[in-house]
């Protein structure tokens, strides 16, 4: 399995356009998922581009949750791509799913957990007020969890995820959104995946920058550094 960042709010490939915003190319097998789309769609198409990236064969779209950096390029996708199953947090607007469908694409609506491909789930929505899910790969050393922003607490939405799957978690990869967050909430967040057995910790997008450095400072080998253009093999 391989995961490629094609958005985020740093490029770790410096030929990329680096903007606020997630998205990340999942290829499992024949099958090729998108988790969210970004901000701006021409940014998207660019680094798509950069990275060799065909839009066009991706079978299933999934979006984390309704905030405009990672829904921002679905258009753009859609434009390029009318085949493309598109997995939406139920709790989206009417108004929002109306527009997809009219584009296109079928649109699954998610409430609660469900499989979406052979070794891909859904957490489904998590968190009140604004609903968000995570992405889940099962793979031969344990699961990937992709978050867009967790909002509900990445704590809680890894926590839903092995629930859900079963088994130890290899990888967490997405925002973390600790952001302006104290110490003490982002040790509690580095305690909490510790907690859960994670091995290795990849946080982007809307973790910020301190938060970022504590994770780096606690987890030694265990954290990754990535923005887009990073690609990472799973076995
Ligand atoms: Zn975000
Ligand atoms: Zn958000």
């Amino acid at each position: 399995m391989t995961l490629l960042i094609i958005y985020d709010n740093q490029a770790y490939d410096h030929r990329l356009t680096p903007a606020w915003g997630f998205s990340c190319l999942v290829r499992l097998g024949h099958k090729g998922i998108l988790f969210d789309t970004g901000g701006e769609g021409a940014i998207l198409m660019q680094n798509a581009g950069l990275l060799g990236i065909d839009l066009a064969q991706v079978d299933t779209v999934v979006l984390s949750h309704m905030h405009g950096d990672h829904v921002g390029g679905l258009a753009s996708v859609v434009q390029h791509n009318r085949t493309a199953t598109i997995y939406l947090p139920a709790s989206a607007s009417e108004s929002f799913k109306r527009e997809v469908r009219l584009a296109g694409p079928a649109v699954e609506e998610v409430t609660s957990p469900r499989q979406i491909a052979e070794d891909a789930f859904t957490t489904g929505e998590l968190g009140s007020g604004l609903k968000e899910q995570a992405l889940i790969l099962r793979t031969l050393s344990g699961l990937v969890v992709i978050t867009g922003c967790s909002h509900p607490g990445v704590v809680s939405m890894v926590g839903k995820a092995k629930q859900t799957v079963g088994g130890s978690v290899r990888l967490v990869v997405g925002g973390f959104h600790l952001g302006g967050a104290s110490t003490g909430a982002i040790q509690a967040a580095i305690e909490g995946l510790s907690g859960l057995g994670v091995q290795m910790l990849a946080p982007c997008h809307c973790t910020g920058d301190k938060a970022r450095r504590l994770f780096q400072k606690h987890l030694g080998e265990s954290y990754m550094d990535v923005g887009a253009g990073k690609r990472i093999e799973i076995i």
